[in-house]
């Protein structure tokens, strides 16, 4: 379908709404591929913010705050390739399966969704079909190119968390998180580790499972592809010069990590 005719068919995104699948650097060499599921908090003109104020729709339950800064800079600096999607996980989740209860979710944390209250099969649909399908599809077109021109794929989700949920307060600057791999997830761990001055979560706050977390089952695992999750706190990355910082940091140890893969993973 040509995207005029998608537009003329939609049932969510309108003239005056963006694409959902945002791409940095598609050309860039590294093996390292970055995802962002929780990129953005953009709201489909058609949803009408959802019936949320715009302080809810700055916090922590719309978006990954501070990750788009990490993740552009990061992708910048190791010449990798970034998917990230443009809308709230509060109209879709992109890193929930689409069957579970909290893909659109009606309550988060203590916020009840107003405009996710009741929703037609057919507007969930829509939701789907127009957010979520095409950010995973795009990532599937990605490895399957890469797999096809023989190239090295390492696959890292990136996220951030609230430092506090729930009147909880976590106190891990970072974390990383897996399910199966036990390739990169350790090397990861140690490296953090290493630099001294960070408490760093393993698997925590969460670790990945096929109910909570969609995009490295079905990107990673699946396809047998290295991955891991990076989560960074968000008062860590909060304006330009912290991000640019973790970015600094994270694109050191990456690279180091890469080298440390490359032999293995080329046989
Ligand atoms: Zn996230």
């Amino acid at each position: 379908m040509d995207s005029e005719l998608a537009r003329a068919t939609s049932l969510l995104l309108g003239a005056n709404d963006v694409a959902p699948v945002f791409e940095q650097n598609a050309a860039g060499r590294s093996p390292f591929l970055f995802t962002s599921d929780h990129y953005g908090r953009l709201i489909p003109e058609a949803l009408s913010d959802l019936g949320l104020p715009e302080h809810e729709l700055t916090r922590h339950i719309a978006w990954d705050i501070g990750i788009a800064g990490v993740a552009e800079r990061l992708a910048r600096y190791l010449d990798a390739h970034l998917i990230a999607q443009r809308y709230s996980r509060l109209v879709i989740d992109c890193n929930r399966p689409p069957h579970v209860a909290s893909s659109i979710p009606r309550l988060s944390e203590a916020t009840i969704i107003p405009g996710n209250e009741g929703l037609s099969r057919e507007d969930a649909e829509a939701r789907r079909r127009e957010v979520f399908d095409p950010y995973h599809r795009r990532i599937d077109q990605i490895i399957d190119q890469r797999l096809r021109d023989r190239r090295l794929t390492i696959l890292v989700s990136l996220h951030s968390f609230t430092p506090v949920y729930a009147g909880g307060a976590r106190p891990w600057h970072i974390g990383t998180l897996y399910h199966h791999d036990t390739t990169l997830p350790p090397l990861l761990l140690k490296a953090l580790r290493a630099e001294g001055d960070l408490v760093v979560g393993d698997n925590k706050p969460y670790a990945v499972s096929d109910e909570t977390d969609y995009t490295i089952p079905k990107h990673g695992e699946a396809r047998g592809i290295v991955n891991t999750g990076i989560e960074i706190r968000q008062d860590l990355i909060a304006d330009e010069s912290s991000q640019q910082q973790w970015a600094e940091r994270l694109a050191r140890i990456l690279a180091e990590i890469e080298a440390t893969l490359r032999p293995a993973l080329m046989v």
